[in-house]
């Protein structure tokens, strides 16, 4: 028996017992005549004494031996310590050792394992093992697990089955590569991995399951953006004889089961916006509705001057940061530069000060008077004391910009509090979307997504006006799932695919299959994916998702750790019939 107790678990009740444990030396302090050692495991740090008087010699020279993460079997008493250790809940005693197995040795690690380690990201990514014995990475894995855990538990309490499908599959485009595995048994042929399971989970709706999920990793080859995962997790859900409203209602009662399992708190509201009304008033279409600051838009009401910028604009918007009219020239100018950033790239700003006696202070006072800057205020529902932020451009442009300029400022002002949940849906997303390089449409959602009732028939005269069934959930500026109703009907999911320039004969080849089985009596069907990940993240009130996966890919979607991907030796090549150009 390696213990008869974990290091997180013996109290003052237990003084005096006899105890057997197991685990990593954290600490050692030496003092001479005394040695006092912090043992580590999942459960928590016990403190071991040898000292001189009570301890033989061997044994004390023994555990001077120890070194940080060594692996040790001890027995000993449970007795009261002099000097209490409240922080830690076995910190009423310690264990005076009389048996001592150095189960396995252990070179340094090459950064302490502490709450804050002075290891640098990298470092701790090859040597993630070690990483991982640290409590706050040790407690984001748990938390994941009690998250995912609650999922299944809601989700089957709803009748939902969890079926696994497969992961050597044919491509289902969800918008970004596949990552590809070449087939050794059939030369020249590949699999593609699974950017979701979406064909298979609408055959499962064929097949009469009626209600799916699955916890389920989904790969999609896309350039890394910043907390983009190669390899990624989902909560991926479908249900028959649905609509929209169906989906909705079961996955708000999903997501307030999270809420209050994991962060006890009681979350009701889950307001809709339109994706247009949602561009309109956020800029974005998943939008922090956690505080104001919303668009006003100030288009017709500043054209009557001759002011050329705005004159020429195609949009003019603006936002009303509270408190801000005390902000200095200095102060103004740097969030200028801020927003001109290229990752911004907003050409420049105009201000209004709301001063605190009801006068206006602005960039454009040569332009525009007192009147006209009141009524800017007052459409942007601005206070005495706030100051008018206004971008103007093109609509396309000009919103993302207007957009990051209110995250930004929110977040400086504190209003973007990680223990407030503020969950919204967004519908009616267009279905879809113009590519600017290669003119062609594609499907903002995917191509299974059924347009809204009634406006199939748009699709041949105003593509671009057509509405999808689609939605997705966000929260606290966060999407964290989304999804569709779906064309069940063969014919539609023709014109479908006709759409977004498949030749009949492409279509088949790739989606034949799916076809096929909309003819043998498809039910109606729709339903939702959540990025497992993120929502951990969010719930665990923190923003990056590395820090809730057991072993990331870094920026350049790189495992260091065994350092993949790597080459294949010629043999392998060969064995799979490929050939590397050079
Ligand atoms: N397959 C979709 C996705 O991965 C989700 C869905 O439509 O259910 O985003």
């Amino acid at each position: 028996m390696f213990r008869s107790h974990t290091c997180g678990e013996l109290r003052s009740s237990d003084v005096n017992s006899e105890v057997t444990l197991s685990g990593w030396v954290h600490k050692s302090r030496d003092k001479g005549f005394v040695i006092w050692i912090d043992l580590r495991d999942r459960y928590g740090i016990t403190q071991l004494v040898f000292d001189e008087e009570r301890t033989d010699t061997d044994l004390l020279e023994k555990a001077r031996t120890l070194g940080r993460e060594f692996v040790v079997q001890i027995k000993g008493k449970v007795i009261e310590r002099t000097s209490k250790n409240p922080n830690i809940p076995t910190g009423d005693i310690e264990i005076l050792v009389d048996n001592l197995v150095i189960l396995n040795k252990s070179l340094v690690p090459p950064f302490t394992l502490e709450d804050k380690t002075d290891g640098g990201d990298d470092l701790r990514m090859k040597y993630r093992y070690l990483d991982i014995r640290r409590t706050p990475v040790k407690n984001n894995l748990i938390f994941r697990s009690k998250v995912s855990m609650e999922v299944r538990k809601y989700l089957s309490n709803e009748g939902f089955i969890e079926v696994e499908t497969p992961y050597l599959i044919k491509s289902t485009p969800e918008g970004a590569r596949d990552f590809v595995v070449p087939s050794r048994m059939n030369e020249g042929q590949f699999y593609a991995l699974p950017q979701s399971p979406q064909t298979f989970k609408q055959l499962l709706m064929v097949g009469g399951l009626d209600k799916y999920f699955q916890i389920v990793k989904c790969f999609r080859d896309e350039d890394l953006r910043a907390d983009r995962q190669p390899e990624f997790t989902q909560i991926d859900c479908e249900m028959a004889f649905v609509e929209q409203e169906d989906i909705l209602t079961t996955f708000e009662g999903l997501t307030k089961h999270l809420i209050k399992e994991i962060n006890g708190k009681d979350v009701s509201a889950f307001p809709r916006l339109t994706y247009d009304d949602a561009m309109k008033r956020y800029g974005n279409d998943k939008p922090d509705i956690r505080f104001g600051m919303e668009f006003a838009e100030l288009t017709d009401v500043s054209k009557h001057r001759d002011f050329g910028i705005f004159n020429s604009a195609e949009i003019v918007v603006g936002i009303a940061v509270p408190g801000g009219s005390t902000y200095t020239r200095k102060e103004i100018d740097k969030l200028i530069a801020w927003i001109r950033r290229p990752q911004i790239g907003a050409k420049g700003m105009v201000y209004v000060k709301c001063n605190e006696d009801g006068s206006y202070k602005s960039s454009v006072d040569k332009f525009y008077s007192q009147e006209d800057l009141k009524v800017w205020a007052e459409k942007a529902s601005a206070e005495p004391g706030d100051l008018l932020c206004i971008l103007s451009g093109s609509i396309k442009e000009t919103r993302p910009q207007l957009s990051a300029l209110r995250m930004e400022m929110a977040e400086r002002l504190g209003l973007r509090n990680p223990e407030d949940f503020a969950p919204l849906w967004v519908v009616d997303f267009p279905l879809l979307e113009l590519d600017d390089e290669t003119g062609n449409y594609h499907a903002m959602h995917h191509p299974f997504t059924s347009p809204k009732p009634g406006q199939l028939e748009l699709l041949e005269t105003d593509p671009s006006a057509v509405r999808a069934n689609a939605y997705d959930l966000v929260l606290n500026g966060n999407e964290i799932g989304g999804g569709s109703i779906r064309i069940h009907n063969k014919e539609i999911q023709k014109i479908m695919f006709k759409h977004l320039g498949f030749t009949p004969e492409e279509a088949n080849a790739q989606f034949g299959f799916l076809l096929d089985a909309f003819q043998y009596g498809a039910p109606p069907h729709g339903g939702i994916a959540f990025g497992l990940d993120r929502l951990v993240a969010i719930l665990g009130g923190q923003e990056t998702i590395r820090d809730f996966i057991a072993f990331p890919k870094n920026n350049s979607g790189r495992d260091v750790m065994i350092d993949a991907p790597s080459p294949l030796d010629q043999e392998q090549l060969k064995e799979l019939h490929l050939k590397i150009q050079s």
